[in-house]
């Protein structure tokens, strides 16, 4: 069942204040911390003080659109205002100017006073006609700062003169096209010529984006979604998803990775997990073809990254010969993310200087495959897949003369807050075939450099060297 949203105690709106007047009372800092808020309108500053200081002074001779009422206060000073301001940092007077506004039905804000606050003021990011305006409630302000100058680093500063742009123009395309237009819009040519200050290029471009009648053409995003966690997926990654039309997807990526996706995109799971409904590899194929010939944009979503025992070779080489245009968003791969769950040094100095990236599955022949060779000297051995082969691979590894006593471990669901570590040696490994308690995704890391991980929050391996041979209910269930 999906928990209920909390209810948010005041709704941002917002509220129509060009040419009319704004009134603030007060002469301090306060007051000029408000009419600088205020000032990004175009609304009409009233500032009313008696005893005004000179950065408020200041601010006033050069804001052409501010007046400064030079008298003690009085509640006519309100009158005809959209909103008033009680700024003057003295308790008694800002509580009068409340009681004043309430009565003129004019809504008032009173600052560090929220039980007299009809509205409250957000941390806004500027990008006329575009604005964001962020509030935290109880949470505060420190918070709501912090969250602006994220959100101020994440849109490009043109972003303000493309939509005044879309505006004057009314770039207003039809039906299906709308979306894709406006994505074109912001992430194409227009956005790229207003970045380089080309206003007329960012003009024609945009012209030439709305006339071109060209059927949409399909394109394929390969992308990685990272081992679990939200926030290891990319920004690119991200805005892919956001534009997605469709995005297929694998068992493996969470559902809340999925979900930050558009609403209204559609979404199929192609599977790849025990006892779900998997589609083969030539039918993923067809599937991403066909939709790329319809028109869609679709992001092919994988675990870790998608150039990393992903399939992605067969999906590339498919859309190549079938003419579809497609890229690839590489993923933060779950070797990279146990690693960090253990601060475990993948290469160390004078230890280990390379590493391998292995399924181990390919130790089931009777030639010991190359990596073995690598790990006996000295290689970080990463083994993706690899419960159901943790036998074959300790008993191989030690039959070629990897010794037993070489450090191994092993993360399950790394990245994720449900993650758990194991730490041992590799005649240890064995036992992770038979423990039934590990679900979710395992990576085993085995080599030198595991000695320098922190061990501080790992469990040993060895306390379930030799229980239940039977359980072997986990078996399979990866991947
Ligand atoms: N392309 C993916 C790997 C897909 S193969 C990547 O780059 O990470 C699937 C295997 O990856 C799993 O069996 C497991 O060994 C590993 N894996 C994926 N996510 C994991 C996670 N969060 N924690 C531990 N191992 C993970």
């Amino acid at each position: 069942m999906p928990q209920a949203t909390p209810k948010l105690n005041a709704f941002p709106v917002f509220m129509r204040v060009e040419g009319e007047a704004v009134a603030i009372v007060g002469g301090g800092e306060e007051a000029l911390a408000k009419a600088r808020l205020i000032g990004q309108s175009s609304a009409v500053l009233r500032i009313v003080s008696d005893a005004a200081e000179p950065e408020l002074l200041a601010f006033i001779a050069t804001n052409g659109a501010a007046i400064h009422i030079a008298a003690a206060y009085d509640a006519a000073h309100l009158e005809g205002a959209v909103m008033v301001f009680a700024a003057s940092g003295n308790e008694a007077l800002d509580r009068r100017v409340a009681e004043d506004a309430r009565r003129l039905g004019i809504p008032v804000n009173a600052v560090d006073r929220p039980e007299l606050c009809d509205f409250f003021t957000p941390a806004l990011v500027n990008r006329a006609p575009v604005a964001i305006a962020i509030g935290t409630e109880g949470a505060g302000p420190v918070l709501a700062q912090m969250l602006r100058s994220r959100i101020d680093r994440m849109l490009s500063p043109s972003l303000g003169p493309l939509a005044s742009l879309a505006a004057a123009e009314r770039l207003l395309p039809k039906g299906n096209a709308r979306r894709r237009f406006w994505s074109d819009f912001f992430g194409g040519s227009p956005a790229r010529a207003m970045a380089a200050g080309q206003l007329s290029q960012a003009h024609d471009a945009a012209v030439d984006l709305l006339l071109s009648n060209a059927p949409a053409s399909g394109h394929v995003a390969l992308v990685g979604a990272g081992p679990g966690a939200e926030d290891l997926l990319t920004l690119r990654a991200h805005r892919l998803l956001m534009e997605a039309d469709v995005i297929v997807h694998d068992a493996l990526v969470p559902e809340a990775i999925v979900a930050m996706g558009r609403r209204d995109a559609e979404r199929l799971p192609v599977g790849k997990r025990k006892g779900c409904h998997t589609k083969s590899q030539a039918e993923i194929n067809a599937l991403l073809i066909e939709l790329g010939r319809d028109g869609k944009r679709v992001v092919r979503l994988k675990s870790g990254d998608p150039l990393v025992f992903g399939r992605a070779g067969e999906e590339m080489a498919a859309l190549r010969d079938a003419g579809v245009a497609y890229e690839v968003v590489p993923g933060v791969t779950a070797a990279f993310a146990a690693a960090a769950d253990f601060e475990l040094p993948l290469t160390l100095r004078g230890v280990s200087s390379s590493m391998v990236f292995t399924t181990g599955h390919d130790l089931k022949g009777n030639s010991l495959p190359d990596w073995a060779k690598l790990a006996i000297s000295g290689a970080t051995v990463a083994v993706y897949m690899g419960r159901s082969v943790a036998a074959e691979v300790a008993g191989r590894l030690i039959e070629a003369g990897l010794s037993p006593d070489t450090a191994v471990a092993v993360v399950e669901n790394a990245s994720l807050a449900n993650r758990r570590r194991f730490h041992g040696t590799l005649a240890d490994l064995p036992s992770l075939e038979v423990r039934a308690d590990l679900t979710g995704p395992v990576m085993t890391i085995i080599g030198d450099a595991v000695a320098g991980a922190n061990f501080e929050r790992s469990e040993p391996l060895a306390a379930h060297r030799h229980e239940g041979a039977a359980q072997t209910a986990a078996e399979g269930a990866e991947r």
